[in-house]
């Protein structure tokens, strides 16, 4: 499906738990609307590459499959979000990830007159996160995503975009990921609810082929364009 796309402004929330491919789809999706992907995991990421005490503090809590605390995130991302490449919308993946951090970002909008326009809920059931996430392989410079079988590289162990290495995450380990779903089920599911009420939420069935997902999403951003008077 080709989409027509302008200049509106769209902001964004991916939201599902770990492996539901909020990270493969955020890229695509940044892509065609010419909108940045704020990725708050691979932000942290970045930071525990140094050793100062932030990135102590930060490593402690991503390899036991724990979230970051709730002060750091949110300083974290909302300093993200200030910069200039946010102005015209953004696709946040992995951020908000509890009620806390929901409302903070709300209070962050509405301070500056702004709303989400969507938050799309990726659905995948437990066994394929767990199939997806046991062969997940990034790139050590550019975060980009793969998958050893259903989405490998061009090259062995090379990103197709930039030619970095690939490594399997730390917490990508089979006990930690089977933490970072209960993290997910216990803190991150109520927000669910949250943005449901808010009538903002699009539940999207996230099995299927990368380009099957894709195309469900591409369908309810196309809706949402049509009836947004802005464009
Ligand atoms: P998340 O950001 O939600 O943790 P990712 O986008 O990193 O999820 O995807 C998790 C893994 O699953 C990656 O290895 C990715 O290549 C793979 N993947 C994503 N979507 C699909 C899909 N529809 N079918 C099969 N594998 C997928
Ligand atoms: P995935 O997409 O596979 O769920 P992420 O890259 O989003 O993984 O996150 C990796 C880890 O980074 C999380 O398990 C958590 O420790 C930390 N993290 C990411 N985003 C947040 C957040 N918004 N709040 C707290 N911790 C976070
Ligand atoms: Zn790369």
């Amino acid at each position: 499906m080709q989409l027509i796309l302008c200049h509106a402004t769209m902001r964004i929330v991916m939201l599902g738990p770990p492996g539901s491919g909020k990270g493969t789809h955020a890229v695509i999706i940044a892509r065609d609307l010419g909108i940045p992907v704020i990725a708050s995991g691979e932000i942290f990421r970045e930071i525990m590459r140094g050793d100062d005490p932030l990135a102590k503090k930060i490593r402690k809590y991503v390899l036991r499959g724990d979230l970051v605390p709730d002060e750091i995130a949110i300083k974290i991302v909302m300093d993200r979000l200030e910069l200039q490449d946010c102005e015209r919308g953004f696709v946040l993946d992995g951020f908000p990830r509890n009620l806390r951090q929901a409302e903070a970002l709300t209070e962050w909008l509405s301070r500056r007159g702004l709303n989400l326009d969507l938050v799309i809920y990726l659905k995948v059931d437990r066994e394929e996160l767990i199939r997806r996430l046991s062969l997940r392989r990034t790139c050590e410079r550019c975060g980009a995503v793969y998958h050893l079988i259903f989405n490998p590289p061009k090259k062995d162990e090379i990103c197709d975009f930039c030619g970095g290495h690939l490594y399997q995450r730390e917490d990508d380990k089979e006990e930690v990921v089977k933490k970072r779903i209960e993290v997910f089920e216990r803190e991150s599911s109520p927000l669910i609810d949250y943005y449901a009420k808010k009538g903002i939420l699009r539940e999207i069935d996230g099995t299927g082929t990368i380009e099957d997902v894709q195309e469900r999403i591409k369908a309810v951003i196309s809706c949402l364009r049509r009836n947004d008077p802005r464009v």
